[in-house]
């Protein structure tokens, strides 16, 4: 029993590891009365700018059953799933996003004080949820060009490592791992997570890989490719003693509305790839715009955006300077990345508009 004193209940009952907790950083939605342009260009969000499947809106619709709870085992997604990915259904779990699956992940094998190694720059849920599962970060830094050290993940892996997240494309820098740095991360005999939410973006996955290993994760969402980033439905790749386990310790349901808009979009793939097929189309025009503007330094994507750093400018100001013109792109000013921004990838017009803004920085020193 914790005793009571002049002290809050949250100062005594708190973790003393999460009293001064850094909160994850999310992208804020607009705000009204920053449409000043009359316009809203959003691509601070990796979203899909087409939208969801239509047939989702109609499903959803007429849906009659939101009284009642759902199916603990997920049975229906989980049978489209193993149709759509070739993984048998025994693999599969689904989740609120990729996010419930790197808590829940974590919550399976971490205990406090195990290591989980993070090649940073990258997605900060990673760090975020292991901190919050008392586990430690180690933080292993990309080589010039973004890529995974595997050398250096093989040499800070000692025995208190339990995970190696890999995000595969990268986010922020949209690189992939290879297969064969997958496979040198596995012989470690940690569990290797590797991140596939941008996988429709560029079709390269080891998923074929997890029926053979029985340390490798893929994570999966509906977020980008389905453009449900606002349903928060997603999905893993386990093997299937893992996939077991983590059915146990799960919270039981799905929301009801996110996995009928899942198996939605699994009806409509060509639909969905369609856009995702504009979206790689247009993810190579804007790039060739970005790297005719002299002050900045795009890096290729295998994603739905791309990261520039910026040179001889203040990539804050541009991005706030961008805002009250209703254009939204994400900025980071980390050690790692220091003055850059990220830029989701948009319609033709989306293009246009964020590169016209941009050109105007062309001709302002960082004081205009
Ligand atoms: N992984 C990566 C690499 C991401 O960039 C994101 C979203 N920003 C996620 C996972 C989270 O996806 P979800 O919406 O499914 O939680």
């Amino acid at each position: 029993m914790v005793k009571k004193g002049a002290d809050s209940a949250a100062e005594r009952l708190v973790r003393g590891s999460l009293k001064n907790f850094t909160p994850y950083q999310p992208i804020l939605p607009p705000e009204e009365g920053e449409t000043v342009a009359g316009r809203i260009v959003k691509l601070d969000g990796n979203e899909n700018v087409y939208g969801c499947s239509p047939r989702v809106r109609e499903a959803l619709q007429s849906f009659g059953s939101y009284h009642v709870y759902p199916d603990p085992e997920q049975k229906a997604l989980r049978r489209a799933l193993q149709e759509y990915t070739g993984l048998d259904a025994s693999h599969i779990v689904a989740g609120a996003g990729s996010d419930e699956l790197i808590d829940l992940s974590l919550r399976l094998v971490l205990e406090p004080g195990d290591r989980v190694i993070d090649c940073i720059p990258t997605f900060g849920m990673y760090s975020f949820s292991t901190q919050v599962c008392g586990g430690e970060i180690v933080q292993v830094r990309r080589t010039a060009e973004h890529d995974v050290d595997v050398e250096a993940v093989l040499n800070a892996e000692d025995d208190r490592t339990k995970v190696i997240f890999i995000a595969s494309p990268n986010n922020p820098t949209g690189t992939l791992t290879s297969r064969d740095d997958v496979l040198k991360l596995l012989d470690t005999g940690a569990l290797v997570i590797v991140d596939e939410a941008y996988y429709e973006f560029c079709g390269v996955t080891v998923a074929d890989l997890v029926p053979q290993r029985d340390n490798l994760v893929v994570l999966r969402t509906f977020s980008k490719w389905a453009g449900l980033a606002a349903m928060r439905i997603g999905y893993g790749l386990f093997p299937r003693e893992i996939a077991e386990r983590l059915m146990t310790i799960k919270p039981p349901y799905l929301n009801s509305a996110a996995e009928i808009a899942a198996l939605e979009s699994l009806k409509d793939v060509d639909y969905l790839m369609g856009t995702v097929r504009a979206l790689v189309e247009e993810r190579e025009r804007l790039f060739v715009m970005l790297s005719n503007i002299l002050y900045l330094d795009p890096v290729p994507s295998e994603a739905n955006f791309i990261l520039c750093g910026v040179i001889q400018r203040d990539a804050s100001m541009i991005q706030q300077e961008l805002r009250g013109k209703g254009v939204f792109i994400r900025h980071f000013d980390t050690p790692l990345l220091r003055n850059s921004l990220r830029i989701s990838v948009g319609k033709p017009e989306d293009t246009d508009a964020v590169v016209w803004e941009l050109r105007t920085w062309e001709e302002m020193s960082n004081e205009a």
